[in-house]
């Protein structure tokens, strides 16, 4: 080989690698996503009555599974904010990882994992949370008017609604039996399980759904 032609082709490789490196972020990889396997209701509730100020940092923070109780300190149902909309459903993708990650004890025992083929900007859309963009509003706009305990729970409400996901996997349709009960053993470690593209059909948009 001789000189030009070495040139040339160093060239021609260092070009393909630019090119390469430019489609990264659209080419199909294989992720791992997080799936929760039951649907979890918040019974947190907290009281943001300004008369509890410098008792237990600002706010009373209790359980109520019930959905009615008045704080059990002020005796007021008027400044309480539940956080009952954190509601994380069956199917709802925690997060992705590049195939190969080593999840947490908690995460193999706790969660389904499954190895899907796709793009970044897929994966990203399915863990997407969805905002709840009139309570950031409210939140500005009691901000604004110097209300800063409604600013303050509106703000609440808003990063709290952002956790469920637009995009829900209904992996009881994709999995075995046998897989299923491997998945539900909160004392094993779960079997990672690879989603061929046929399949994925069965994540679908929460609008789809309702
Ligand atoms: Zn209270």
């Amino acid at each position: 080989m001789n000189r030009v032609t070495f040139l040339k082709m160093a060239t021609f490789a260092a070009a393909i690698l630019m090119l390469a490196g430019l489609l990264f972020g659209q080419s199909v990889q294989p992720m791992e996503f997080l799936v929760r396997l039951e649907d979890k209701v918040n019974t947190q509730v907290f009281c943001l009555n300004p008369v509890h100020k410098g008792l237990r940092m600002d706010r009373v923070f209790f359980e109520d599974s019930t959905g009615e109780a008045p704080c059990p300190v002020c005796g007021s149902s008027e400044w309480l904010f539940r956080k009952n909309n954190a509601v994380s459903k069956q199917g709802h993708f925690i997060t992705f990882k590049p195939a190969g990650w080593s999840w947490g004890t908690n995460e193999r025992k706790h969660f389904g994992i499954v190895k899907i083929n796709c793009t970044l900007a897929q994966a990203q859309a399915w863990c997407e949370g969805i905002r709840n963009e009139q309570a950031k509003a409210d939140a500005e706009r009691y901000e604004d008017e110097g209300d800063f305990a409604k600013a303050k729970a509106a703000q609440n409400r808003a990063d709290i609604d952002a956790r469920p996901r637009k995009y829900v996997f209904d992996f009881e349709q994709v999995l075995t039996v046998n897989e299923l009960k491997d998945w539900n053993n909160k004392e094993k470690y779960s079997k990672i399980i690879t989603v061929i593209p046929d399949k994925l059909i069965h994540i679908k948009e929460l609008a789809e759904i309702q």
